[in-house]
């Protein structure tokens, strides 16, 4: 083969630098095994009963798993749920939301961040994200603010801290309650503090795509003693257990089934254990793309914010397509034809959401949206967070590396891809 064979774009027809599939990222091993094992054994695979008595808080796997992610994440309460998705309902709920309050959201995360707060008649209101973070702006954030916020609910996207004493300071001044979503950033740091603990109650989602997974589930965590106690009534029914409870404030405790089972939560155990090593391997990972990658022009790598520990659920970067002369979509085209399989070109603008353009979430008259005496209905769709929709439109690119496993020739196979498609693009 000759040289200028051996450089053709793959997209072009040339040979892939990659022609080998990359092997998933495994996190389950034989201690998981025989966790899931003994509870079968056991014959109980779960604990809960909906009802007043010791069982109303789950076996004893669930209140294992629960202790032991409260003492590692340093928390007075780590509450578990059946999955994140449920940890964010049961936040929402447990702060004592009315129906037309706000909550102000990102646009650029997982839907549940945004949805959560519908489901008690709340009113999403989406604030515009960091270009260089892709969390919550703070600036945005404020502006955002009406008499009728109550919270404002952060999310620390692809693995670092949202900008949280930004935050917490907006919090504190305008009395809102902090909330965070952490599912993508387990054992991410502020200081010397974990991300998601450092919000009024946080949390974080064990499903399987995430660093460490019991398949379905998710843990909240917070070190307020009544909202801690409304989580474990929404989790379980609560309204059956109000009155033999002595509970007089009823607000909000319609209750849900959001209980984790024993063999989740005794893998969960296991897996905790494991949360270290797999965030370091992430890290590792990601220092040898910083390395790689930094001397590619029109190439922004992801920024960690000073005292910020990040764990790289995503390798997320932004491309010029100025400086490039070529399109992202085709830059990542052109990538994935060199075999690289972990390239992501989209991610999220929920605010563009049929949901939130139509207004049309419960039923077809616009509830929750219509819910109440609201005086300023909140504009949702194109143009209401330029950032963000510039990112999913023309500059996000990243890499997806807690799917994979990404041995060092595999990272080394990326960055030569990477190289390639540059060479390409810098010669022209
Ligand atoms: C995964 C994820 C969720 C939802 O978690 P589930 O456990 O799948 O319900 C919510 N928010 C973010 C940012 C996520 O990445």
């Amino acid at each position: 083969m000759s040289a200028s064979q051996a450089s053709e774009l793959a997209i072009h027809g040339g040979k892939p630098v990659i022609d080998w599939e990359f092997a998933p990222r495994v996190t389950m091993g034989e201690e998981e095994a025989e966790a899931a094992a003994r509870v079968v054994r056991s014959g109980v695979l779960s604990g809960f009963q909906g009802s007043v008595g010791p069982d109303f808080l789950g076996g004893p796997e669930v209140r294992r798993f629960e202790e032991e992610w409260a003492s590692y994440f340093g928390v007075q309460h780590a509450i578990t749920v059946n999955s994140w998705t449920s940890g964010l309902i049961a936040m929402i709920g447990a702060i004592q939301i009315e129906p037309g309050d706000e909550v102000i959201v990102t646009p650029w995360s997982m839907c549940a961040s945004a949805t959560c707060v519908l489901h008690w008649g709340a009113i999403p209101v989406f604030a515009d994200i960091d270009p260089i973070t892709f969390c919550l702006d703070p600036e945005a954030v404020e502006k955002a603010i009406t008499p009728r916020t109550r919270a404002i609910l952060a999310v620390d996207i692809f693995g670092q801290s949202a900008d949280i004493s930004a935050l917490r300071a907006l919090a504190d001044r305008y009395g809102l309650w902090l909330l965070s979503d952490s599912a993508q950033a387990p054992g991410a740091r502020v200081g010397a503090r974990f991300a998601g603990t450092l919000a009024d109650v946080g949390g974080f989602s064990l499903n399987r795509h995430k660093h460490i997974q019991t398949g379905e589930g998710g843990v909240l965590v917070t070190d307020h003693p009544e909202v801690a106690q409304r989580v474990r009534m929404i989790r379980n029914h609560a309204e059956a257990v109000v009155a033999p409870m002595g509970i007089s404030d009823i607000r909000n405790m319609v209750g849900f089934n959001f209980r984790l089972g024993e063999i989740e939560a005794a893998i969960g155990s296991c897996q905790l254990r494991r949360l270290h090593e797999a965030v370091q391997r992430r890290r590792e990972i990601a220092a040898l793309f910083d390395n790689g990658l930094s001397g590619l022009a029109g190439l922004t790598l992801p920024a960690v914010a000073l005292g910020n520990t990040h764990v790289y659920y995503i390798y997320a970067m932004r491309v010029d397509p100025a400086v490039l002369g070529v399109s992202r979509d085709w830059v990542a085209d052109a990538l994935r034809a060199e075999g690289v399989q972990c390239v992501a070109s989209s991610y999220a603008n929920l605010h563009r959401l049929p949901m939130f353009e139509r207004k049309i979430a419960f039923g077809s008259g616009g509830a929750p949206w219509n819910t109440g005496t609201r005086s300023v209905d909140p504009e949702y769709g194109l143009g209401l967070c330029p950032v963000a929709e510039d990112l999913e439109e023309n500059l996000y690119l990243g890499l997806e590396i807690c799917d994979f496993e990404l041995p060092d020739n595999e990272v080394r196979g990326i960055l030569t891809a990477f190289d390639k498609v540059w060479a390409y693009v810098d010669g022209r």
